[in-house]
């Protein structure tokens, strides 16, 4: 490293004057910077539990001759720049030659540092600024600087700090951006009694990141590379389910110097356009390569901030590389395949004889007449309070038997129960809880035997999904095919439903859609197979409503369908789905016993 001079007063007036070391978080970023300038393949941060009494950076970087040493605490005393000119060619963090100077000024500092020039180390000490002795040492090439009791001699500035835990979370963002950002060098981080992390030398931007945030999808990290109009960007941007609530997990650095930059952070939400909800925040490594003349690095005390030249070409050249690594997240192919291409459950008409018009009202006589396998039933019943299954069973043939008889009225009452006379009584049902136990009888035959049957929908509907729904429907698409629904993605966030199960409106058929996307939430609760828990939230969304109107040929079929069900007594959550009331008990009732 050339020698160290204290800068000519022109030149200090060029540069931004102001504080900077306002915090524990502050100095790090000031030696980490400086250990980097050095050319360090090992930066080793420490900080006490109170970050003010403590801190101390470590390298193996290129080292000060005593000579050096004493200058660098001296303010304007750089190794950096030498003229004015010298600003627009910046390829160093540090060029202003203040900051050791500044933060001896409110400490107890130690500088030690030998350079591979010489055969001993010097030791600085100084207090408040002034240089309280100088001696040699033994050491290895490198420098350590030591700061204790920040801020003594200002108390104003030591009443400001926030909690410890504050600060060191704003420290520790220092030292991981830039980790991040020099994934070359060999970092280790501590704080006292909190954090001890060893980071090796990382291969390049990706290992280091994963060591950070993960994967973050099945084929790895999105790295990024882009180079137009002068402008290299090129990074490591977190998968969209990956993104946070809060903007600190975003990394930007310009020529290696991590800053805060507006431009560059909306340009980066812009890229990733609709594939995140308003309020969050991708994970990010942004890397700016761009010529020093264009940059500015000199707008802010503590070169927090850029300003470019031409912001616009660098929002522009971000926007765009950003947009084009996030396509690999929208699968616009994917399609659930021919679903209806089976016909395992033709609709058929219902055991009236009639036909059922589809528009609109329930078409519940289009039922199915799947018998379902036997093999489910010891699984069925035991969800199901019901009686002994040939009770069940002779009880299901008078019903039957009772019900077939051509005139037999069906009232709905309230639009929630059916009521029809049977032999010897009279039978209620629970509107809802039946056409559960239909459709769920179905759903479970589609799922473990084929595939259920489709009504092509002659507008595809398109609906919205959230990032979880649209994981939700990628894991469960065999499934849901099986049912009798088509969708493939459209867009980014929307699905394309171009067929629905036959056996239910197509309202019906979005809401449950909807509802056994969300159920993905319990899947494996309870200890149901996938089978039997997207059957359950797929009939008790589709089910007709309590509260909806009924006309007399639709009544009729849901009677039939759920006596011709395997367990007709309960819904899938073992509620009853119908009640006999006996003449006898309507005669008791009624005092004629
Ligand atoms: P600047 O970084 O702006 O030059 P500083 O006050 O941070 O100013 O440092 C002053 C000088 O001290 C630097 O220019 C550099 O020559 C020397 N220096 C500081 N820290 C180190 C280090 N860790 N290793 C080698 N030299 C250093
Ligand atoms: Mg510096």
């Amino acid at each position: 490293m050339s020698r160290i001079r204290v800068l000519d007063p022109s030149v200090v007036g060029a540069i931004r004057a102001g504080e900077v070391v306002d915090r524990p978080a502050a100095v790090v970023k000031e030696l980490v910077e400086n250990a980097l300038d050095a050319g360090s393949t090992l930066v080793a941060v420490h900080a006490a539990s109170h970050p003010e009494r403590s801190i101390r950076v470590q390298d193996d970087g290129a080292g000060m001759s005593r000579e050096d040493a004493l200058l660098a605490l001296r303010r304007h005393a750089t190794s950096k720049i030498e003229s004015a000119e010298d600003l627009s060619r910046i390829r160093t963090l540090g060029f202003r030659g203040e900051a050791l100077a500044s933060i001896a000024e409110v400490s107890r500092l130690s500088l030690s540092t030998r350079s591979s020039e010489d055969l001993t180390g010097t030791q600085v000490e100084a207090l408040g600024g002034a240089t309280i002795q100088v001696s040699g040492v033994g050491r290895a090439v490198g420098t350590t600087v030591l700061v204790e009791d920040l801020f003594f001699n200002t108390p104003a500035r030591l009443r400001f700090l926030k909690s410890r835990e504050a600060e060191i979370r704003v420290l520790s963002r220092v030292v991981w951006n830039y980790a991040l950002t020099y994934p070359r060098v060999h970092w280790k981080f501590s704080v006292e009694g909190r954090e001890d992390t060893d980071l090796p030398e990382a291969r390049d931007l990706v290992e280091r990141w994963e060591v950070f945030y993960g994967r973050g999808s099945e084929d790895g990290s999105a790295e990024f590379d882009h180079e137009a109009g002068g402008v290299h960007v090129s990074g490591v941007l977190g998968a969209p389910e990956q993104a946070r609530a809060s903007r600190d997990y975003q990394t930007f650095a310009v020529n290696g110097r991590v800053v805060a930059s507006a431009t560059l952070a909306a340009a980066l939400r812009q890229g990733y356009g609709n594939l995140l909800p308003r309020d969050r925040y991708p994970l990010a490594l942004v890397l700016i390569e761009i010529d020093p003349a264009h940059v500015d690095a000199n707008v802010h005390p503590t070169k927090r901030e850029v300003r470019f030249r031409d912001e616009a070409r660098v929002f522009q050249v971000l926007r765009r590389a950003v947009d084009a690594s996030m396509r690999r997240y929208v699968p616009t192919g994917i399609s659930f395949g021919d679903a209806g291409a089976g016909t395992v459950g033709e609709p058929v008409q219902g055991q009236g004889g009639y036909q059922v018009d589809r528009g609109g009202s329930y078409p519940v006589a289009t039922l199915t007449q799947n018998a379902v396998g036997t093999e489910t039933e010891g699984a069925l019943q035991l969800a199901l309070e019901a009686g002994p299954a040939e009770a069940g069973e002779r009880e299901r043939g008078d019903l039957a038997e009772s019900l077939g008889e051509p005139e037999i009225p069906i009232w709905q009452l309230h639009d929630r129960y059916l009521l029809a006379p049977i032999r010897g009584g009279m039978v209620i049902v629970d509107q809802h809880a039946a056409h559960e136990r239909i459709l769920y009888e179905d759903a479970r035959a589609h799922l473990y035997s084929g595939t259920g049957a489709s009504q092509v929908l002659l507008f595809p509907r398109v609906v919205d999904l959230s990032p979880a729904e649209l994981d939700a429907l990628l894991m469960m698409e065999p499934h849901l095919r099986r049912l009798g629904y088509e969708a493939s993605l459209f867009g980014e966030r929307q699905v394309a439903v171009r067929g629905v199960p036959a056996s239910i409106p197509e309202e019906a058929a979005i809401d449950s859609l909807k509802a056994v996307l969300a159920s993905v939430d319990t899947l494996g609760e309870g200890g149901d197979p996938p089978e039997e828990h997207i059957a359950k939230s797929f009939a008790c969304h589709a089910a007709v409503r309590s509260g909806q109107a009924l006309s007399p040929v639709e009544r009729r079929a849901l009677f039939d369908r759920l006596f011709a069900t395997s367990l007709p007594h309960g819904d899938p959550h073992g509620r009853p789905t119908y009640v006999r009331v006996s003449m006898e008990e309507l005669d008791r009732r009624f005092g004629r016993r």
